[in-house]
């Protein structure tokens, strides 16, 4: 682990945070994904538990306490939900990541093992920190695990939860929490960041991404833009195609990629509709005009809700040739202003 970095658009909040003593225990870290709010939860922890932190607030990198986080283990520091640490459960979750993976649940049992962790005082005699990302992947009785403890936190304990949906969190658990609240950045200060981190296509990345710069830097790949080119040119610039021949070509194992790409689509044949923008695909705005000026508004409010339960069952599709056919046989039907 290395010293975390705070991104640029994130400086703000930052500078506003109190000083360590006046710091709430249990914050919230919430906002929209792909904004640098784990990152931003690790600076943090780094800063409560450095010996010396710099002028900025920020952990100083040399201290003993820094170099221990830097090689990854220091004792009063746990981070909860990382990709390793969160367990599958059947029929958990119901969102696919930018790479079409499933998403996982924190278990109770995870909750359990902070018991010991919280029960004795710090190691190295300062704070101890718990970092839970994507805590809206809790499950109910991980979250009422984790209650009791945020209802009175040890002393010296800092509860650090990030989530992109915080919705999705008991309300018991929001409000034991006070929110650090996170947002898109503007779009000059994102693609910025995107264009020194030698993204290939940063405008078009950032738009897919809905603004989100970090997760327009995950999306910028060769693969990712060939997948899109793919599917653009046999489906989406198209006003008719042979969803079965479609499927075959580009492979079942395109269904996350491809239903994503529809579900942008279709936002911007709606947004078009309703109030003239195009969010996600600018570079096609044309053939979105065209498209959305002879398509029904309604067929494709059903065809979106269609894609949404898509969605709900791509944690587990029983055949995702077929399930990827009939999403391009409702989008045509959509498009024919027909039922799908
Ligand atoms: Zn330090």
């Amino acid at each position: 682990m290395t010293q975390p970095s705070l991104h640029p658009w994130n400086r703000a909040l930052w500078e506003s945070l109190p000083t360590p003593e006046q710091l709430r225990p249990v914050l919230l870290l919430s906002g929209p994904d792909g904004t640098g709010k784990t990152a931003f939860a690790m600076a943090l922890a780094h800063r409560l538990l450095c010996a010396q932190p710099a002028s900025d607030g920020q952990a100083c990198g040399v201290c003993h306490a820094c170099r221990l986080l830097a090689a990854g283990n220091h004792p009063d520091l746990r981070v909860l939900g990382s990709a390793d640490e969160a367990e599958e459960e059947e029929g958990g979750g119901e969102e696919t990541s930018a790479q079409g993976k499933s998403s996982r649940w924190i278990k109770v049992g995870s909750v359990r093992m902070l018991a010991d962790f919280l029960a004795f005082s710090a190691h190295l005699g300062g704070r101890k920190v718990v970092v839970i990302e994507k805590a809206e992947r809790l499950n109910p009785s991980a979250a009422s695990a984790l209650l009791k403890t945020l209802e009175e936190p040890p002393p010296q304990t800092h509860f650090l939860l990030v989530a992109g949906k915080p919705a999705r969190l008991p309300a018991t658990v929001r409000s034991r929490c006070v929110t650090l609240p996170f947002a898109l950045p503007p779009l000059d200060a994102g693609l910025a960041w995107l264009r020194a981190q030698g993204a290939q296509r940063p405008e078009l990345a950032l738009a897919q991404a809905g603004g989100a710069p970090l997760t327009a830097l995950m999306l910028d790949s060769t693969g990712y833009w060939s997948a899109r080119d793919s599917l653009l040119d046999a489906v989406l610039t198209r006003e008719d195609f042979d969803p079965v021949a479609v499927v075959d070509r580009l492979g079942p194992e395109q269904l996350p990629a491809m239903v994503q790409s529809l579900q942008r689509w279709t936002y911007d044949l709606l947004a078009l509709a309703s109030h003239g923008t195009v969010r996600y695909n600018p570079d096609c705005a044309q053939i979105l005009h065209r498209l959305a000026a002879r398509t029904s508004r309604l067929c494709l409010l059903r065809f979106s809700r269609q894609l949404h339960e898509v969605v709900r069952s791509l944690e587990h599709p029983l055949n995702a040739r077929l399930v990827a056919q009939r999403c391009l046989f409702a989008y045509r039907a959509a498009l024919g202003g027909t039922e799908g």
